[in-house]
């Protein structure tokens, strides 16, 4: 490991937990033409997660991760129980700190545990062009959200339905309404607004949180970071190191959940 790889890695795990997504990365590291192991700069999500979750970068190894299957071919195999494994702490020189490295395992699981409660195959972020991308539900159905350009006399206009509205081609199934982007921005400027108000109150939330809740604690610095900043326009990669979803009510209910855990009914 050179010091350019190892640049790259703790890029990679500080862009994950500000809200980023493998695919993000991945992109951006093949836009920038940052070489990967092999040398040519091919980065995919798939290996991004598993760079993101390998304990070897925290110094610690696990050793007999995979196995000789067959020692004639020398063909190995991925070692799920077959043979013993054995983890050693501080096997050799961190690249990322312990507490980040957890940090990370933790979002791993919240963005995993989201995707299924949600019921979501992915969990694309796009923090820069596009923020409400896997972050926008309804109330009504729990569909996500999908971005359409409607086509008007003064140009293009990006609204967000709900993608359960024409599931069948010209059958209108959720009859939730649509919403422009416009107003997604304003509700949640809204609900920063509203909790720069209440910002006492939440903070005494978070000086209960547990040591367990280490997770938690991550994301209410974050949002205590953007609660002191002056928020006077939309910012959507701020808006995605703090914002888990927003979720839209026929009624016109908009209610936003930032990831420390706190609601805000609009
Ligand atoms: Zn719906």
């Amino acid at each position: 490991m050179n010091h350019v790889q190892a640049k790259v890695l703790t890029h990679m795990y500080d862009r994950f937990l500000e809200g980023y997504s493998p695919e993000f990365i991945s992109k951006e590291l093949r836009e920038q033409e940052i070489p990967g192991c092999t040398g040519k700069a091919k980065w995919c999500p798939s290996a991004i997660w598993k760079m993101l979750q390998n304990e070897k970068y925290k110094g610690d190894a696990l050793l007999q991760k995979t196995y000789t299957v067959d020692f004639l071919t020398k063909k190995r195999s991925e070692n799920q129980g077959q043979v013993n494994q054995y983890y050693i702490e501080g096997n050799h020189e961190a690249i990322i700190d312990k507490e980040e490295w957890d940090l990370v395992q933790l979002e791993v699981e919240r963005r995993n545990q989201f995707r299924q409660d949600n019921h979501i195959n992915f969990y694309i972020t796009q923090c820069e062009q596009n923020p409400f991308t896997c972050k926008v539900f309804c109330k009504e159905c729990g569909g996500l959200f999908g971005r359409k350009n409607w086509t008007t006399i003064r140009g293009k206009r990006p609204v967000w339905q709900c993608n359960n509205r024409y599931k069948v081609k010209g059958v209108q199934g959720c009859t939730n309404r649509h919403i422009d982007e416009e107003t997604l921005q304003q509700a949640f400027l809204r609900a920063i607004e509203f909790l720069q108000e209440n910002k006492e109150k939440l903070c005494e939330k978070w000086s209960n949180f547990s040591d367990e809740q280490k997770l938690q604690k991550y994301h209410a610095t974050q949002l205590y970071e953007l609660l002191d900043s002056v928020q006077e326009e939309f910012n959507g990669r701020k808006m995605c190191q703090v914002l888990e979803k927003i979720t839209l009510g026929e009624d016109g209910c908009i209610t936003i959940k930032f990831l420390e855990g706190t609601k805000v009914n609009l």
